[in-house]
């Protein structure tokens, strides 16, 4: 078991307000001149479900908080669709400094901020993970496209990482909000999965595969693991 592992809650929320302060004081990546606040991320440090979104936007520059403007209100719609609040869940983004004109973020500059994340979800160590985007997507998922596995559960060492469209980008089509607003549906099940694989992994067991279906899709079986 790694040191992590038996960290209080305490100490995990210290380590996390740690990062955060790194990434404040951040100049490993251009971003920061032209970025009015850092968005570290916030909420539970012993938080199941982890959302990870793409980097902050404009009110999310202004407030130094993840998903605060209209795609943070669409997130919180989807929480409490599947009974969550915003404080039991951790919010992060790949990239912590906004990009200007909500540009895309550059692969270099991607590469420097990830540390951030991974210290972040080591900490926090998630059973579920749930990707906004494809730039997370591709965090776990290199490759892969959001329009072929949007909904659909994956495993990924010992958790399951659930790929979504962007809320900001269902907010703009409104087939693509019913797509989010059913694959999010999927969430609690998806929980419910990962928690008997973090009791099936913890037991002695051979070494667990990395980044593939968590189920063989059959055709009676309603694929929770489908796309
Ligand atoms: S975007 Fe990330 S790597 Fe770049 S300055 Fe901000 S915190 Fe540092």
């Amino acid at each position: 078991m790694s040191q992590i592992g038996t960290l209080s809650i305490e100490d995990k929320q210290e380590a996390l307000q740690s990062i955060a302060a790194e990434v404040r004081q951040c100049q490993r990546c251009p971003l920061h001149k032209f970025a009015i606040k850092g968005v570290p991320g916030e909420g539970a440090a012993n938080a199941e479900v982890m959302l990870i979104g793409e980097a902050p936007g404009w009110h999310e520059n202004q407030q130094g908080r993840p998903f605060v403007g209209a795609a943070g209100q669409f997130l919180g719609e989807l929480l409490r669709s599947v009974g969550l609040r915003r404080d039991e869940v951790f919010i992060a983004n790949v990239i912590k400094h906004r990009p200007p004109e909500n540009r895309d973020p550059q692969p270099d500059e991607i590469a420097a901020c990830l540390p951030y994340l991974d210290r972040q979800i080591e900490l926090i160590d998630p059973r579920v993970i749930v990707t906004l985007g494809r730039f997370s997507m591709s965090k776990f998922f290199p490759g892969e496209r959001i329009s072929r596995i949007h909904g659909t559960a994956r495993r990924h060492g010992n958790r399951l990482v659930l790929p979504l469209y962007h809320p900001a980008a269902a907010l703009h089509q409104a087939s693509l909000r019913r797509t989010v607003e059913e694959d999010f549906r999927r969430l609690p099940e998806v929980l419910v999965e990962s928690r008997k694989l973090a009791a099936a992994t913890a037991a002695p067991a051979p070494a667990a595969e990395t980044a593939r279906p968590v189920a063989p899709p059959t055709p009676k079986q309603l694929g929770l693991f489908e796309g």
